[in-house]
């Protein structure tokens, strides 16, 4: 009881009660900054949301933010969340980069790369062409839709893009950084367009293992809780690639996918470009 009062003030105290993270992204982005001060300010983000999501107090998320040390070290949660089998994720993190051989469950669905498949002509032309027209923050949602492959071969939504309740803390007014997709773990997930991958290892601050592709002109999409990856940084992807197998790593309540779309170092709702 005292635990989540103490969330609830500090959450309170950090942003605002109402749409607390909305609130920080829109007031911390650099407008002006350099692609890397960007991508700077969405690493910071990215700690402290998973830091609050997660339980550990946005204060360390801060600090540690601030030291470099975000993708290597764990902080020990005072919350409760962190349930015994977190240890055994920590485990299967381990092995994240000798990627263990995941065996489909029955009633796995079989992968014929929807996104290659779907979309007609070439939907990555499309997407460069829409990317350059203009700034990828000022593209309207008319314009994105449709312009992003499923990172599933099913799209069944799980928990949507927005402010909810934590299914972790079962705090209210948690900000929901992405669209989480059920998947049992082991499933096929894609590349949403070609890109260059720029992160894949473990996110300690809730992500699990998580991977991260640069598609150009401030797009990104990020993949999250896999059982294991396929992919290394700075390797080249195409739309449709088997980049992982779905998992339940991180701050996850079971298997599924969290997918984000981040536009210039901060999230957006997905079905706007998918
Ligand atoms: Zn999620």
């Amino acid at each position: 009881m005292t635990t989540q009062t103490v969330r609830g003030r500090r959450r309170a105290s950090g942003p605002a009660s109402e749409y607390p993270v909305a609130e920080a992204v829109m007031t911390v982005r650099p407008r002006d900054a350099h692609r890397d001060a960007r991508r700077r300010k969405s690493l910071f983000n990215q700690v402290t949301d998973f830091a609050s999501a997660s339980g550990v107090g946005q204060k360390a998320g801060i600090a540690l933010a601030a030291t470099g040390l975000v993708l290597t070290v764990t902080v020990p949660s005072t919350g409760p969340m962190m349930s015994t089998a977190d240890t055994g994720k920590n485990a299967a993190a381990a092995s994240f980069a000798a990627q263990p051989e995941v065996s489909a469950a029955a009633g796995a669905k079989i992968d014929f790369n929807r996104t290659s498949v779907a979309t007609k002509g070439d939907p990555d032309g499309k997407l460069k062409q829409l990317l350059s027209a203009q700034s990828v923050g000022t593209i309207t949602r008319a314009a994105s839709a449709g312009s992003l492959g499923a990172p599933l071969e099913h799209l069944v939504t799980a928990s949507p893009f927005g402010f909810r309740v934590s299914p972790i803390t079962g705090g209210a007014g948690e900000f929901h950084r992405g669209q989480d997709y059920a998947a049992q773990c082991g499933t096929s997930v894609m590349a949403a367009a070609s890109g260059t991958v720029t992160f894949s290892g473990w996110h300690a601050y809730g992500g699990g293992n998580r991977v991260v592709i640069d598609h150009g002109n401030g797009l990104e999409t990020t993949y999250n809780h896999l059982s294991s990856s396929s992919v290394q940084v700075g390797q080249k992807v195409s739309r449709g690639d088997v980049i992982a197998l779905s998992g339940t790593t991180g701050a996850s309540t079971g298997c599924h996918l969290h997918f984000e779309v981040m536009v210039n170092g901060d999230v957006v709702d997905p079905l706007g470009w998918l």
